[in-house]
């Protein structure tokens, strides 16, 4: 055996297998050298003609666009029109690292952002990912990669960044799930098992294939479990893309000693000294604080359910009486607690990429067979587990390895098998639309099911696994349900599924969600604890300038090819003692550091803050181009707002009694529980206008949501193509 999945590579036959690669085509290159983060150069690669080229990476790309994200944005809106859709041949997929994305003196500098036009919402997505790509793509000479064309066969990009050679190649006998191809392109292309590290993958898996949520796997290689582990840029449907594109797998191989010099650093002192300071206070504070070394991003389980914010039975509520079965303290006693460096990239002490080892499947066609599996993560937990109802570890694992190996988003498996959940409650379907398939809350089997039928193409699953938004219109359309009520429970919006928090009581959340351009998904803010749990942000300005601030400022990890956690999953001791504690203000200024050692050039808070905002105004212009972007966009799904029906209602009746005397002024005494949830939703409705009001003012938009011409020429962005675009609807 080879790897630490039951995987025999020996009898796989590696070698033969390669002999069958067929090369289509071969581009040769100087291998390069960075500069202050910058090759200067991109690489394009069309597998439908099978053509490559280099592109310069122009000034106006480094001072308005920076890197990761912003290349990506910049990179798609060339390449497509407003008439374009995901499945022609132009939509592209960027995977673009930021110039900071390589170092190892500052934990989580191994980021990756993926940019493409996506198959769940149609809109210019960004998903952001680890793994040992993005960094030796940079070694490799290339500043972003974009991949274009729709090839006639399934094909294998390699990028050999030390003899600077890329090929594209047929690949007949390979496999297409994840955990078994990342291992054979591994075995296939390092020189020798000492080598495997210098190998990153990027692949999908079947699944993705047969539906809209495909996610990408990117690799890296684990020396401790001896075996090819896998992160995931999982929102969007990226990896649907990708294999509708045929692309098996994308390799880069680097070899040499990983160091910072490779990015061309300024100031190597200045790396090493903020590195110093963040490693001393993980090392001292971490256990104390979040154990994310020893338990990952799963630690919080418990914690949002003892604050009532654990989306459970489809988000109905926050909180369930068996989450003590998924508890932090379960995963890290008996699956994931093996004190192993784990790192998704060299030098992030943080560690936090953890894996079950030795987990036995019980169903699918791995059935019995042992596998490591990555996670769980936080909302892997919340989502395959609290949200379907489903409290066991087991199940929530043997999901999260199915999802990873078959290439599907775990954010909208949960969000869309706990819809169907619901639907499956309520009546609105059954057993005869679900082909026979149980759907109550907690049955893990079932839901187990729904994916494996995504990878044969059949059955129940195929529906699900159109997202949300799909299952709404064909519930209606075809089953004859209510659409107005699927409107209310069915959590998504732009097309993309909620992530795995619950926000009803969190004003300046439900506009992190609502306000955000590429779906609900909290990467760009999350607030839920300043807003609810401190009372820090009381005001409508307060929450619009925290709406303005923390998504501008968590834009510049994506740009820069950083991790957040790093942030603020790590706090000072001293922090509270600071004047915006929420802000983190010493590890903020640990990044104008960072930077300044990467690029030498020197920032502070306004001039970090409006690099991000030139990108983040330029995709709310870009979701616009391409016919979202405007206030009705912004709509949420009530159930994001307050208690849809009498249950959610009645398992908060004191809380939402309270509320109504107290701010909305109504006496709640004699009152029906539906006059009750009418008064709350008129009331609820309205704080939602008022925060978008708030916000977009606060942002220089108009009361549409369009980026006013004077905040574009403010910000250095009144290129042409804005200035004409939302000149239309000023
Ligand atoms: S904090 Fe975790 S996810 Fe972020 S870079 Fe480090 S190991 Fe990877």
């Amino acid at each position: 055996m080879s790897g630490a999945h039951d995987l025999d590579l020996a009898a796989m036959n590696i070698p033969a297998m390669k002999a069958k690669h067929k090369i289509l085509a071969e581009y040769n290159y100087q291998p390069g050298k960075m500069e202050r983060g910058y090759n200067g150069r991109t690489l394009l690669i069309d597998v439908g003609k099978r053509e490559m080229k280099e592109k310069p990476v122009t000034q106006l790309m480094k001072d308005k666009f920076v890197g990761g994200k912003g290349f990506g944005l910049y990179y798609l809106w060339q390449a497509i029109t407003p008439e374009t859709k995901w499945t022609d041949p132009e939509n592209e997929i960027i995977v673009s690292p930021g110039p900071l994305a390589g170092i190892t003196q500052y934990p989580g500098a191994g980021k990756s952002l993926v940019v493409a036009l996506s198959p769940l919402t149609g809109l210019p997505f960004d998903s952001n990912v680890g793994g040992y790509f993005g960094p030796y793509l940079k070694f490799a000479g290339f500043d972003a990669l974009e991949l274009t064309g729709i090839s006639d066969q399934d094909v294998i990009v390699f990028i050999d960044g030390n003899a600077g050679k890329v090929t594209i190649e047929t690949c007949p006998d390979e496999a297409i799930d994840s955990h078994i191809l990342a291992e054979q392109m591994t075995e296939m292309y390092s020189d020798n098992a000492e080598n495997k590290a210098s190998v990153a993958v990027i692949s999908s898996g079947r699944a993705a294939q047969n539906s809209l949520v495909g996610c990408l796997n990117f690799s890296f290689y684990d020396k401790w479990r001896k075996c090819t582990r896998l992160k995931q840029a999982g929102r969007g449907g990226i990896g649907t893309l990708f294999r509708y594109k045929k692309i098996k797998a994308v390799v880069v191989r680097w070899q040499g000693t990983v160091r910072s010099e490779l990015n061309g650093i300024a100031n190597k002192s200045l790396l090493n000294s903020a590195g110093l300071n963040l490693h001393r206070e993980i090392a001292l504070n971490d256990k104390h604080q979040n154990q994310m070394r020893r338990i990952g991003t799963a630690n919080i389980i418990e914690v949002m359910d003892k604050y009532d914010l654990l989306p459970t039975h489809n988000y109905q509520y926050g909180s369930h009486p068996d989450t003590y079965k998924i508890s932090s303290k379960v995963f890290s006693d008996n699956y994931v607690a093996q004190n192993i460096p784990d790192g998704c990239w060299y030098g992030c002490s943080m560690a936090c990429a953890k894996a079950a080892n030795n987990f036995l499947l019980r169903t699918g066609p791995y059935k019995g067979q042992q596998v490591v599996v990555d996670g769980p993560e936080y909302e892997n937990g919340a989502g395959l587990g609290a949200n379907t109802g489903c409290f066991d570890p087991h199940w929530i694992l043997e999901a999260n390895f199915y999802c990873d190996t078959y290439g599907i988003d775990t954010i909208s498996m949960g969000t869309m098998t706990a819809f169907a959940m619901e639907c499956f409650e309520r009546g609105i379907i059954t057993l005869e639309h679900t082909g026979g398939l149980d759907l109550h809350f907690g049955n893990g089997e079932s839901f187990l099911e729904l994916m494996h039928q995504m990878v044969r193409g059949e059955g129940f699953g195929m529906i699900v696994g159109q997202g949300v938004r799909q299952m709404k219109r064909i519930f209606a359309e075809q089953y004859g349900a209510d659409p107005a009520f699927l409107f209310d429970i069915g959590m998504e919006q732009k097309g993309l599924e909620y992530s795995e928090y619950l926000m009803k009581e969190s004003l300046a959340q439900q506009g992190g969600y609502g306000l955000c351009n590429k779906g609900p998904q909290h990467d760009e803010a999350w607030l839920i604890f300043m807003d609810m749990v401190n009372n820090q942000i009381p005001t409508f300005e307060n929450k619009a300038e925290a709406l303005h601030y923390f998504p501008m400022f968590r834009t510049w990890f994506g740009l820069l090819g950083l991790c957040k956690l790093p942030w603020n999953d790590i706090t000072p001791p001293d922090n509270k003692h600071e004047a915006e504690p929420s802000k983190i203000p010493a590890h903020v200024r640990n990044y104008y550091d960072v930077f300044e050692g990467v690029t030498g050039r020197r920032l502070d808070e306004k001039s970090m803050i409006e690099m991000s905002e030139r990108v983040y105004t330029y995709q709310r212009c870009f979701i616009l181009r391409m016919g979202s972007g405007q206030r009705i966009n912004d709509a949420v799904p009530y159930r994001s707002l307050g208690p849809v029906t009498k249950e959610e209602y009645e398992s908060r009746s004191e809380r939402y009694d309270k509320q109504m005397k107290e701010k909305i002024g109504v006496d709640p005494a004699g009152k029906s529980i539906e006059e009750k949830i009418r008064i709350t939703r008129e009331y609820r409705e309205s704080q939602y206008e008022q925060l978008i009001d708030a916000v977009y003012k606060r942002r220089g938009w108009t009361n549409n949501g369009i980026p006013k011409v004077e905040k574009l020429k403010s910000l250095g962005m009144d290129l042409p193509e804005l200035v004409e675009l939302v000149e239309k609807y000023q």
